[in-house]
């Protein structure tokens, strides 16, 4: 049976944080679905299409990444797909009380499927997607930080191009 990981997100915009987290995760699972949650408490820089658009374009060649929207409940998407777990990151404290509550409900929800967390790597450790809206939209270079061609995304939303 394929072990299958969910990795929820906002995705606004991919950086290498997410990357790295997806690649890492691939050693462990046989494939992750990067799951680009649609909240209606965020507002999103980028559309759901978009942010899809870029994650596959990022994981073309990787068979074993796959790209999906869902604007429901996770854990009944987890549970359609028949995964075996939730992957997401940590990078600082701050993330955990938030990553914390969000597993134990969701365990709550379907017992059977777990959250597993990777701690960030050192040179991703501040990335995040907001940062990289704020810094792109005062024209900032995101050189190592998204892939190029994201770079050239937030640029042209900012009409810096
Ligand atoms: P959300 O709005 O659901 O937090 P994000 O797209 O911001 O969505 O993040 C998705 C997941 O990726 C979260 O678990 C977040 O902690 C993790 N993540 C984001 N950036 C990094 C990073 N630089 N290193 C490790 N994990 C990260």
């Amino acid at each position: 049976m394929k072990r299958i990981a969910i990795y929820p997100g906002s995705f606004d915009p991919v950086t290498y944080g997410h990357i790295d987290v997806i690649e890492r995760g691939l050693s462990v699972f046989d494939e992750i679905v990067a799951l680009i949650a649609e909240s209606r408490q965020k507002k999103s820089l980028f559309s759901t299409a978009e942010k899809k658009d870029m994650l596959k374009e990022i994981f073309k060649g990787q068979k074993r990444v796959q790209v999906d929207d869902w604007s429901k409940l996770l854990m009944d998407y987890a549970s359609r797909k028949k995964a075996v777990a939730i992957l997401r990151g940590l990078r600082a404290v701050s993330d955990f009380e938030y990553e914390f509550q969000m597993a134990s409900m969701n365990k709550k929800l379907y017992p059977q499927i777990d959250t597993f967390f990777v701690m960030t790597s050192e040179q991703y450790h501040y990335v995040s997607s907001r940062l990289v809206r704020e810094v792109g939209s005062l024209g900032g270079s995101l050189k190592d930080i998204v892939p190029p061609a994201v770079e050239q995304r937030v640029k042209e939303k900012f009409k810096l191009r």
